[in-house]
């Protein structure tokens, strides 16, 4: 990697950053491309997210991407707001514009773009988020503005999905997102649904934990992604697959929402090979083989 005078930096701020996968993500698509732009991880305290903002526009940063836990609080310290990221209330790109930065929400066009690679759709479909925390709740959003037939929101603290479901609903003026507990959610009318898996259950050391095993609601499911991407393949999936389903994983979800970002900050378009190989490059640094 070439750094010299004209070098752009671009980073991520969040709380841990240091498992992230990001830095290969625009890195390897730097070195394609030929772009003289860095990206690395900035550990941000939940109390420095301002500072963090306006000593990154001070610093001449490009653009940066906000995680956990800053997705939300990021918004007040910016100069605009994208109107898809104003709805959903969660930022994690932000752009250089005159004066400050305008924040993004690429994790779920990331997420429309992945599940359009392995031909998965919403439109029309009955789907079943499993989960009404930061990123169900943005799904939900997604699934409503891609003419989902249907939502149905199941989580462990009912309230939670309830909120979800009042919002989305009201800020598209519709009444098809519904809420059904975690133990009622095999009773679905519906047959061949779209389940995605937003909850943190089943991630990494916790390989065994699924959120439900009821075999009644798997063979419903024609298609299952999970969000999480460490394990590769997660319990969630697993059952999916064993009831004649297809599953997908969220990796592809975090390279394109990684791949929109920079798009936005280079003025470019990242190409399918492109794409690809930065794939490669993810699965090799989470030491996983082709
Ligand atoms: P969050 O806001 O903390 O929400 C966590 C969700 O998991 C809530 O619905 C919570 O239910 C549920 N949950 C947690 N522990 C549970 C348990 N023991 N039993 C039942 N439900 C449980 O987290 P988030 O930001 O939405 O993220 C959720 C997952 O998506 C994480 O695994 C994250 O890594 C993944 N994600 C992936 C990508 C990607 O690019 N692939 C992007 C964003 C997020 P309660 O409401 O009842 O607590």
């Amino acid at each position: 990697m070439r750094i010299d005078g004209k070098t752009r930096t671009c980073g991520l701020i969040g709380c841990p950053v240091e498992h992230t996968l990001s830095p290969v993500i625009h890195n390897t698509l730097s070195e394609l491309l030929g772009i003289n732009m860095v990206y690395v991880p900035f550990l941000v305290e939940s109390e420095a997210v301002k500072s963090a903002v306006e000593g990154a526009y001070a610093l001449n940063l490009l653009g940066m991407n906000a995680t956990v836990p800053h997705k939300a609080a990021v918004i007040e310290h910016l100069k605009d707001v994208d109107d898809l990221a104003k709805r959903i209330g969660a930022v994690n790109t932000l752009v250089r514009v005159s004066g400050g930065y305008k924040g993004y929400n690429t994790d779920m066009n990331g997420l429309l773009r992945a599940m359009q690679s392995e031909q998965v759709g919403i439109d029309g479909e009955t789907v079943l988020l499993l989960g009404a925390g930061g990123a169900a709740r943005a799904v939900a959003f997604l699934c409503v503005s891609q003419n989902a037939k249907k939502v149905y929101i199941a989580n462990r603290t009912l309230e939670k999905a309830q909120l979800v479901a009042e919002e989305v609903n009201a800020s598209f003026g519709t009444d098809i997102v519904k809420v059904i507990t975690m133990d009622d959610a095999a009773k679905i009318p519906e047959n061949d649904i779209v389940a995605i898996q937003c909850t943190s259950v089943g991630l990494a050391p916790n390989n065994d934990d699924v959120v439900t095993s009821d075999e009644t609601l798997y063979q419903k499911i024609k298609t299952g992604v999970d969000l999480i991407y460490n394990p590769y393949e997660t319990r969630f999936m697993k059952l999916v697959r064993e009831h004649g389903g297809f599953a997908m994983n969220g990796l592809k979800m975090l390279l394109y929402q990684g791949i929109i970002a920079y798009e936005l900050w280079n003025q470019v378009s990242i190409t399918q090979d492109q794409a690809d190989h930065v794939l490669k490059k993810m699965k090799e640094a989470m030491g996983i083989a082709e």
